[in-house]
């Protein structure tokens, strides 16, 4: 068996959170929030668990306080600053503000 290096684990799971938003951006477009929702939940926890970074394009994508699936201009309100994004959650009405990708 191959033996995977930490960095080529966390690489993975870098790879696994971005094919997991790709698929929340899918079944949000089809109406499936709560699915997308799902995707969210568990992009996260491949977050926490092999201790990766969220990619900070992946970032804008949920929202920080309930965690939902946010899509620009249907559930997010999102307004680029000069340094920053600010992000409105349409589904909570939480705002914050992340560093631009
Ligand atoms: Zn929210």
């Amino acid at each position: 068996m191959k033996r995977e290096s930490k960095a080529g684990i966390k690489a993975l799971a870098t790879e696994r959170m971005y094919r997991l938003f790709e698929l929340a951006g899918k079944e949000f477009a089809k109406g499936n929030s709560a699915r997308a929702n799902r995707y969210v939940e568990l992009a996260r926890k491949i977050g926490t668990r092999n201790r990766a970074v969220i990619p900070t394009d992946l970032k804008t994508k949920f929202c920080k306080k309930c965690g939902k699936f946010l899509s620009k201009g249907k559930n997010a309100e999102i307004r680029k600053a000069e340094k920053w994004v600010e992000i409105k959650c349409l589904e909570c009405g939480a705002e914050f503000k992340r560093k631009q990708a």
